[in-house]
């Protein structure tokens, strides 16, 4: 039997939550291993890439990873009205971004192995496989950040079953656009569709309930005749699930850390989830990293007490206790908020709520703005 690895970290996927927990913890001073199953760190792409301005200099995007500025969306609701409103933002190229994060992951110290997969966890040992090939590690701390159907979040109990379907294709644009498009419609029900412009082209998408009937492949078909963008315009297809449950229940359990999609952060509304993995990965790898510093010989504290309290919530304010990832959330909408969704009439009312907006149908929401919550977080208490 082969012996196991001994490090300070090991951090599950490296998408924006995981990378951003890797660099964080290597800057902390950890001995950080992460492991991803793709081949290469952010393909395929599977978002729509836009994320609000405020966040552009959160985040610290370089311009090389920005596709297009926005300055205006436009959201047509299932009645026909037209709202548009200034909106600025960026949409992304991902698979630039997410790689550029891993880039800073690595120059911070954090060992990266791509293809290689986390299989299970027995006695505190992980199993890593790639191909053929398997390997066992012995982290003090494990960070899942391995996405929406997160393995690690298994393996605590912690797994998402509330989800709505992303398809989308990226075509090419008879001429650019200069805003976002959303669109709400009762084949979209329980999403929403978009039209997300990147210069000569634009991500167009639908998410939608497959558990309420929702068909995402016919409502694609349908959002791209109603754009007038014929199949010859497509370059390519992408999809997946994107969770709208809210927050786990539990984001920590013994030595696991959940954030990012695995730990349900993505905006229960909007599905943008790109920030909140970034800030949660943050605050996760600072968090760690103090940890492990403390358990180090001659320095006080043990990780149990750092880490947080056993529930996975903060700290209680005030115990000098290390930022976590649940203060990313301590304004959040709730889980129950969140739950209201099976009232998936009054989505579109929640979306222009939660993007500050009028109402709609009666829908009102006393909406936390999630930016601000994002920027709160991350600067801490
Ligand atoms: C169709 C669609 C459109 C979207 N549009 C937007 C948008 O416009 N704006 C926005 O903000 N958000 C958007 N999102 C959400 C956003 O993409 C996610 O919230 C974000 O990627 C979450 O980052 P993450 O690092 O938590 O997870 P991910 O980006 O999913 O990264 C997880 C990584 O873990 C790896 N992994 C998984 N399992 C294992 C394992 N066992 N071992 C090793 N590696 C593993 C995966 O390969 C992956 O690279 C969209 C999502 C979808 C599906």
């Amino acid at each position: 039997m082969m012996q196991a690895e001994s490090l300070d970290v090991l951090v599950v996927g490296a998408g924006p939550a995981g990378s951003s927990a890797a660099r964080a913890a290597a800057r902390g001073g950890a001995r950080v291993l992460v492991v991803e199953k793709r081949r290469q760190v952010g393909l395929p792409v599977q978002c729509a890439e836009f994320v609000p301005q405020q966040l552009i200099h959160l985040l610290q995007v370089p311009p090389r990873c920005i596709a297009q500025q926005i300055r205006q969306m436009r959201t047509v609701l299932p009645d026909g009205r037209i709202i548009d409103k200034p909106v600025r933002g960026c949409v992304l190229d991902r698979a630039l971004f997410d790689r550029h994060l891993a880039v800073l992951a690595r120059q911070a110290g954090a060992e990266l192995r791509v293809g290689w997969t986390a299989i299970e966890c027995n006695a505190g040992e992980v199993l890593l496989r790639r191909g053929h090939q398997e390997a066992r590690v012995q982290a003090q701390v494990i960070v899942g950040a391995d996405g929406p159907h997160s393995t690690v979040a298994q393996w605590v109990g912690q797994s998402q079953t509330d989800f709505v379907h992303g398809a989308e294709v990226e075509v090419v644009l008879p001429e650019p656009r200069e805003y976002t498009e959303v669109y709400f419609d009762p084949l979209y029900r329980g999403g929403y569709g978009w039209l997300f412009p990147k210069g000569e082209t634009a991500n167009v998408g639908v998410a939608v309930n497959v558990r309420t009937g929702g068909r995402p492949g016919a409502a694609l078909d349908q959002l791209c005749d109603r754009l007038g963008l014929p199949p010859a315009a497509v370059v390519g297809h992408l999809g997946g699930p994107v969770p709208v449950g809210g927050p786990v229940a539990c984001l920590r359990d013994g030595n696991v850390l959940l954030v990012g999609d695995a730990a349900g952060l993505a905006h229960p509304i909007t599905g943008g989830g790109i920030a909140p993995a970034v800030i949660s990965g943050q605050l996760a790898g600072q968090a760690v990293a103090q940890a492990i510093a403390g358990r180090r010989p001659g320095c006080a504290g043990s990780l149990s007490t750092r880490v947080g309290s056993d529930d996975g919530r903060p700290p209680a304010p005030g115990t000098g206790q290390p930022a976590l990832p649940g203060r990313a959330l301590e304004r959040r909408p709730s889980r129950p908020e969140c739950c209201r969704r099976r009232d998936l009439d009054r989505i579109p009312g929640l979306w222009l709520a939660e993007t500050g907006h009028i109402n709609y149908k009666g829908a009102t929401m006393e909406s936390p703005q999630h930016v601000q919550i994002s920027m709160a977080a991350a600067k801490g208490p």
